[in-house]
């Protein structure tokens, strides 16, 4: 790269960048959104009465610097990345005098931009190429107009530019066995945002380069595009003050409340039976029942607390009692099974569940249940952290007939709601 006719360039585009379109943004928005769970893919959520991209590509519509954007969509899912890029009229109405190219993406985000420069580069064949291009995550709505602005400058003036927030939180490096191995200097490190911004010939060069390193060897893969600048161009990149609420939508409570109108409910089912024999306690729901049999069991086989456990872990998705707490592991023997819901209801508020309600019922002949039921809902709730309102159980007798209805056997279900 030479410097000299680069400055005179620089000078010329400078002046008109409030006139002129001399930029390309490239959105991509190719990723699985996996950690969204069900609401599904973040870009095509709803915000502000569009979706996360429009919402995204308006601010850089809004600006007026873009001749061209580029949307970077998953294999297979042309038409509904067009329906959320248009979800807000507004962008029908400030795309006119746009081209709005629409890119298949890769395996790796790596893939995905270098898709979208190749096809920034081949639609440019007909017409004068972009000075710079901007690439930007599809996820990232709420940055303002002047971030772009301000990258734009940057970029033409430095060749790269990247907005970035100084980490809040003291930054350690770890190996893979979560030991620390080095303490590293707050103030010495930016934690990168998009979008970053490039002179456009020169980054798809550098692309070119890191496309066939990874050709030969994929562990070689860059997760970023700034990375990929400093490894192949001869200059290093400008960092530029990003914006706290510049953030990557990544897990559903970025999107905050006021953008979703219901929690995410789940419901989740457990049922259990076991034996009624000689010489055991029969327990249900934690709650010691004077009876001649109890449940037989590797655990102290309390069957409610069993489906109750099972409901729960179900409704999150988690597994279930069996791979949990594996009978034939001795550990469980005699096991406490209040213990074991605790444990595996502690995952599962662990992964943002709260518990809406509980409902449950205990098939039982003999003795009557309903002289215990109000015990066994305290003490549900109690294991469960929960108030007892939210607890509810009953009883079936059945007609003497069955395993049930004989005394051999008591069988119990319990269904849950869980939201977050
Ligand atoms: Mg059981």
């Amino acid at each position: 790269m030479k410097d000299a006719p680069r400055k005179k360039r620089i000078l010329t585009t400078k002046t008109t960048t409030s006139t002129t379109k001399i930029a390309a943004v490239a959105i991509v928005a190719a990723g699985s959104s996996q950690r969204m769970g069900a609401l599904g893919k973040k870009e095509y959520l709803p915000l502000n009465g569009g979706s996360v991209l429009s919402e995204a590509a308006l601010v850089f519509l809004k600006t007026k610097l873009f001749s061209t954007l580029l949307v970077v969509y998953p294999k297979g899912e042309l038409a509904a990345t067009k329906a959320a890029l248009f979800k807000n009229p507004l962008v029908q109405e400030l795309s006119q005098d746009t081209n709005v190219i629409y890119v298949p993406g890769g395996e790796t985000r790596q893939q995905s931009v270098f898709n979208a420069l190749k096809a920034l580069q081949k639609f440019c064949a007909r017409s004068k190429p972009p000075r710079l291009v901007l690439i930007h995550d599809g996820a990232r709505p709420f940055l303002s107009q002047s971030l772009v602005k301000k990258t734009v400058q940057a970029a033409l003036k430095y060749g790269a530019a990247v907005p970035a927030l100084q980490p809040v939180e003291t930054q350690k490096e770890m190996d893979s066995n979560s030991k620390i191995t080095r303490h590293l200097k707050r103030s010495s490190l930016a934690a990168v945002q998009t979008p970053q911004g490039f002179w456009f010939p020169e980054i798809f060069d550098c692309h070119k380069k890191a496309a066939a390193v990874v050709r030969r060897d994929k562990s070689k893969a860059f997760t970023d595009d700034t990375e990929i600048w400093d490894n192949y161009s001869d200059k290093k990149t400008r960092v530029i003050k990003g914006e706290p609420q510049n953030i990557k939508i990544t897990y559903p409570a970025d999107l905050g409340s006021k953008n979703l109108d219901a929690p995410i409910f789940r419901v989740g089912l457990g049922t259990d039976l076991h034996r009624l024999v000689s010489g055991r306690k029969l327990i249900l729901g934690g709650v010691h029942i004077p009876y001649a049999l109890g449940e037989d069991g590797h655990s102290d086989g309390d069957a409610l607390l069993h489906a109750i456990t099972d409901a729960v872990l179900g409704a999150a998705a988690l597994g279930d009692i069996g791979s949990y707490f594996p009978p034939e592991d001795p550990k469980w023997k005699g096991a406490d099974s209040a213990k074991l819901l605790q444990a595996a209801w502690n995952d599962v508020k662990a992964d943002g569940w709260q518990l809406q309600n509980l409902d449950c019922v205990v098939h039982l002949q003999e003795p009557k249940f309903l002289p215990h039921r109000q015990k066994v809902r305290e003490s549900i709730a109690r294991i469960l952290g929960v108030n007892v309102d939210k607890v509810f159980v009953k009883a079936k007798t059945c007609e003497r007939i069955g395993p049930v209805g004989l005394c051999q056997a008591v069988e119990t279900k319990a269904i849950c709601l869980l939201a977050k």
